[in-house]
């Protein structure tokens, strides 16, 4: 290999500028670090040729003292850390000391002008990559200006690899968009060729800064919201709404202590929180901000600063969920609940329950000997019919005030609506501007599975006047009344009876088209479907139910719900839409298909070229 060599200083600075200095805007990002960690109120920066000839950073911070002056392009030369502790609690953006040193390898020359609070004159210095020297420049009233002359003529290969001059102008736009928006308190300049391109005043509102940077038509989509459920978190937002979607290139900003970062455990909750949302092919605008105690996050993982890591990634993932979901439900539930008619008569109770037609019940009645039956279909269907007559019984009895799903009138108002069923599968009916289409299945399965959970452990039952008899085989057979304790948790009560069978007594009024010996073939043959459900409910509930549970729920509500393919009277499917929409969170089932899609009138209109665009 040869021998040895320790390297010179200016060919360590210029292997370590490899990693910082990546394109112009990472200088921009370094320059404004700095200038921000000294408490500059107003930073100027200024561009030429997309970087390549200027970038000069003119801010009113503390500044640099004359002594420190030349030991700033000294690599490991830094202010922010002093021992190995503080590197454990990062409260400004800089901390490495190898900025300046990698820019200075990377430029032709570098020019420092700087009065520091605690010097009576100024002074100008110039360092190229393998000098120092005081200048005669007028030094300004204070703070710091460093200009970066000519970047990468010391590594053209570097130069080769630069996009197009309006790309690397676009990143450095977009550097101090970043910046920006973690500091509404300072006034942000950008001249780019000496055209001012942003020119951000001070505010002490949030907002306005995200209005002046995004732009009027995004910042009027946004919502805003602010969570600190956790003492040692809180998440302020803007999250977009779903008309802000867009396939690629969606504005997506996040910050961890003000640090503009990416980060794949926040990206994965904004995501699964708008999966009922917005289509998966589209990405959220979102802007958020994370505060957390400085010791939970590791800054200290990139050499650009980049990427954090968390102590405690659940903690963060649950709290950014939590604030876009709950903001989408609250969206989500105003827009649908606003754009139906206004008419309050309610959702009448005697409009739900109309069982009008009971085929064979009173055959069930005179025939109440126990019998068992072989066919699967004929299951389900006695239930169903016995359980709608045991309703209807009790309702006449007791002229119940609730519906059928047994919600009581809720803000939704039935009257306006029209639904229409295609397919045998899907409901559809117009809102506001929208032809909406819900998936009969997901939706009612989503409704039982929202309902079995809530009720887990009080399950409401009612007993069937006629008990249903089921025929197992002997394996089965065990396998259910070994979970029978278990199962009557979501109100499934049965018994043995006989040698092979079981007698239904109670279901809960939402599994009315429960077919027990699917389930039973379920509990035997598990499969992984929820598994990624549990995982994001679990992470959410403060006292999740066990695996085992959820999944006897969600099965339950898949095989207990109206399938698709099943003919549905409007009054059923009135209840459904009711029911769904009274959730908080319609918009998927617990297999995570969506309950429902949103077709925009714009959209058919757009077809027909009723509208160009
Ligand atoms: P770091 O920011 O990691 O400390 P840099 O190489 O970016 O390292 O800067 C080195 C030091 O120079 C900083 O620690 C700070 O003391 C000083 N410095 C750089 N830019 C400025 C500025 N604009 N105003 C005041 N001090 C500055
Ligand atoms: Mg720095």
């Amino acid at each position: 290999m040869g021998k040895i060599n320790i390297l010179p200083e200016h060919i360590v600075n210029q292997i370590a500028a490899g990693e910082v200095v990546e394109r112009p805007a990472s200088v921009v990002k370094e320059l404004v670090e700095n200038s921000i960690d000294a408490k500059a109120k107003h930073i100027k920066v200024y561009i030429e040729e997309f970087g390549t000839k200027l970038i000069e950073v003119i801010d009113d911070g503390s500044g640099i003292s004359k002594e420190d002056g030349p030991n700033v392009f000294k690599l490991h030369a830094t202010s922010k850390i002093a021992k190995a502790s503080d590197l454990k609690a990062i409260s400004t953006y800089g901390f490495r000391g190898e900025a300046i040193a990698s820019i200075r390898s990377s430029a032709s020359s570098i020019e420092l002008l700087s009065k520091s609070e605690s010097d009576i004159d100024g002074y100008s210095i110039k360092a190229d990559p393998k000098e120092i020297v005081f200048t005669k420049k007028k030094p300004p009233e204070r703070g710091a200006h460093i200009s970066v002359h000519n970047l990468f003529s010391t590594i053209p290969a570097r130069k080769k690899f630069l996009k197009t001059e309006n790309t690397e102008n676009n990143h450095i736009k977009e550097c101090i968009k970043q910046f920006a928006l973690a500091n509404p308190n300072i006034h942000f300049e950008l001249f780019i060729d000496s055209k001012s391109v942003f020119n951000f005043p001070t505010t002490n509102q949030l907002k306005d800064r995200v209005y002046d940077v995004l732009g009027k038509e995004i910042a009027s989509n946004l919502f805003e919201t602010t969570e600190s459920t956790h003492p040692e978190i809180s998440v302020k937002a803007f999250w977009g709404s779903t008309s802000l979607g867009k396939s690629r290139n969606s504005e997506q900003y996040m910050f961890i202590n003000s640090r503009f970062v990416t980060n794949s455990t926040v990206y994965s909750a904004i995501a699964q929180a708008y999966q009922g949302f917005l289509h998966k092919s589209l990405k959220p605008t979102f802007v958020v901000f994370i505060t957390l105690n400085p010791e939970k996050v590791d800054v200290n993982v990139h050499p650009r600063k980049l990427e954090v890591r968390f102590s405690d990634p659940k903690m963060v993932f649950t709290a950014v969920y939590k604030s876009a979901l709950n903001t989408l439900q609250r969206q989500s539930k105003q827009e649908l609940t606003q754009s139906f008619s206004t008419n309050n008569q309610g959702w009448a109770s005697t409009d739900s329950i109309q069982p009008t037609e009971v085929p064979h019940v009173s055959h069930s009645l005179s025939n109440t000997a126990p019998h068992s039956f072989t066919h699967r279909t004929e299951h389900k269907s006695k239930i169903k019919e016995a359980l709608i007559f045991t309703q209807k019984l009790l309702e006449t009895a007791e002229d119940s005030q609730t519906s059928e799903y047994g919600a009581s009138s809720g803000s939704l108002d039935s009257a306006s609506i029209e639904p229409f069923q295609l397919f045998n599968t899907y409901i559809l009916f117009e809102r506001a501007e929208n032809l909406i289409i819900i998936d009969q299945h997901a939706a009612a399965e989503k409704i039982a599975f929202e309902k079995l959970l809530k009720d887990y452990g009080v399950q409401k039952t009612k007993p069937l006047l006629v008990p249903e008899i089921i025929e197992l085989s002997s394996k089965d057979l065990d396998i259910i009344l070994a979970n029978k304790a278990e199962i009557a948790q979501i109100g499934i009560i049965f018994e043995k009876f006989g040698n092979n069978s079981i007698q239904v007594i109670e279901i809960p009024e939402i599994l009315k088209e429960i077919d027990i010996q699917e389930l039973v073939d379920r509990l035997i043959n598990t499969t992984g479907e929820f598994d990624s459900y549990y995982k994001e409910y679990e992470s959410q509930s403060n006292s999740p139910l066990s695996h085992e549970a959820y999944y006897l729920i969600a099965t339950s509500a898949c095989h207990g719900s109206i399938r698709a393919g099943q003919k549905l009277s409007v009054v059923e499917m009135k209840n459904i839409i009711k029911d769904l929409f009274d959730l908080n969170n319609p918009g998927n089932c617990p297999h995570g298909r969506p309950t429902y899609y949103k077709l925009e009138k714009f959209e058919i209109e757009k077809n027909f070229k009723r509208i160009l665009n």
